[in-house]
């Protein structure tokens, strides 16, 4: 069994769930937060940091590793575990987001999507089957099938068309799978990913196929690009009445605290999103009382931590006062400092979300969370002046 999912209890008053995923790489508690390591590395933590922080999974994108390193090398050096020296879990994206926001001149036909890599041009293919041989290549945990995200708005026959693609991508992914298990390999999980945009119908119509295919999980595509909040989470809790609930159910690029727990409230189990780190590195981090942008100078004596009420390395440690300090001057500590606390704080987030779904008392847990996040105490006025930012692109402003 590739995965295992445990239902540990589940809210009466919302939709909330408490579960556990067992992978071959340990144990996953849900709700999970899953920080991004975009090019097998969550961008300047190390994986002994990220373990502080409680991380028991994290997602890495195929595009970036498909492309660089490449498969090969990983396969050679061990498996992504070993290579970037992470030893619990790790879910891969199928490359297909990517394909579509990062690379040049792509071409999306039933075989695949053609593009140019954004790295140096070069030409590529990458199909629902390369898609799996990728992930597997990689030795992922969890594997996702290979969807055509669409961008919005679009027009509903285009909506359509992808979904529809969607559903075949993702029989064609499952058949590779079973594959490379003859083969011996393909011990991965692997997820299905639901699409539809904002059409209720279209949604249900492209889960009626993709929910008898024999998946591990589902995810929750196509939300959270530009369309309205109150839509997306319609939608949500549309798919998540849909979806199995024995299944792990995964809503993807959400990483705002409020979202995640209204996500949580309509039966998500996992999140992932390079929000919270990105911007960590830009001197903002969510806090319990809201977001408190670093940079602002009227921290520039501010004695407290980032977030009072935070136990991490950077807020038992260090002030406001320093934090803002090291990034008016340039100091990549700074970026380091930030992004420990941003992502102890998701990841913990997730946590005391488990632990009131356990006590049966989430709903109560959400309403004075979203309470106090927006209450703003102790943040400074938002008209006191940030330093200008940068306008050169940093060593750690990659793409992801
Ligand atoms: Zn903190």
């Amino acid at each position: 069994m590739a995965l295992n999912f445990t239902l540990d209890q589940q809210d009466l008053a919302t939709q909330a769930r408490a579960g556990r995923l067992t992978t071959r790489h340990g144990e996953v508690s849900t709700p999970a937060f899953m920080p991004v390591g975009t090019q097998a590395a969550v961008k300047t933590l190390t994986p002994d940091e990220l373990s502080a922080a409680g991380a028991d999974i994290l997602l890495a994108n195929t595009y970036h590793l498909f492309l660089r390193p490449g498969v090969e090398t990983v396969r050679a050096l061990g498996g992504l575990h070993r290579f970037m020296g992470w030893p619990r879990a790790i879910l891969t994206d199928s490359g297909g987001f990517q394909v579509l926001s990062l690379a040049k001149l792509r071409k999306v036909t039933d075989e695949g999507v053609e593009f140019r890599s954004h790295l140096d041009g070069s030409r590529h293919l990458l199909t629902p089957e390369d898609a799996i041989r990728v992930q597997d290549g990689l030795d992922t945990d969890i594997a996702m099938s290979f969807d055509e995200p669409v961008e919005m708005p679009a027009d509903p026959a285009v909506v359509r068309k992808a979904a529809d693609r969607t559903v075949r991508w993702a029989e064609r992914g499952l058949v590779e799978r079973d594959r490379l298990r003859a083969e011996g390999r393909g011990a991965m999980a692997l997820f299905g990913i639901n699409q539809g945009g904002v059409d209720p119908g279209e949604r249900a119509r492209c889960f009626e196929r993709i929910g008898t295919m024999p998946f591990d999980g589902f995810a929750l595509g196509g939300l959270w690009v530009g369309e309205e909040r109150a839509l997306s989470l319609d939608m949500v809790e549309h798919d998540c009445g849909l979806f199995p609930v024995q299944q792990p159910r995964y809503l993807m690029g959400v990483g705002h605290p409020v979202d995640l727990l209204d996500a949580v409230a309509r039966g998500v189990d996992m999140f992932d999103c390079v929000l919270p780190t990105r911007n960590a590195r830009r001197g903002t981090v969510f806090i319990s009382t809201g977001r408190l942008v670093v940079k602002n100078s009227g921290y520039a004596r501010d004695q407290r931590p980032l977030d009072p009420a935070c136990d991490c390395y950077t807020c038992r440690n260090f002030t406001r006062a320093y934090v803002r300090h090291l990034f008016a001057s340039g100091e990549l500590l700074g970026m380091r400092l930030a992004s420990i606390h941003a992502v102890h704080q998701m990841i913990g987030l997730a946590r005391e979300a488990r632990q009131a779904v356990l006590d049966r008392r989430f709903a109560a847990f959400r309403t004075t969370f979203i309470e106090r996040f927006r209450s703003g105490e102790t943040l400074a006025r938002p008209e006191d002046d940030p330093i200008p930012a940068p306008t050169r692109k940093g060593p750690t402003d990659d793409v992801e």
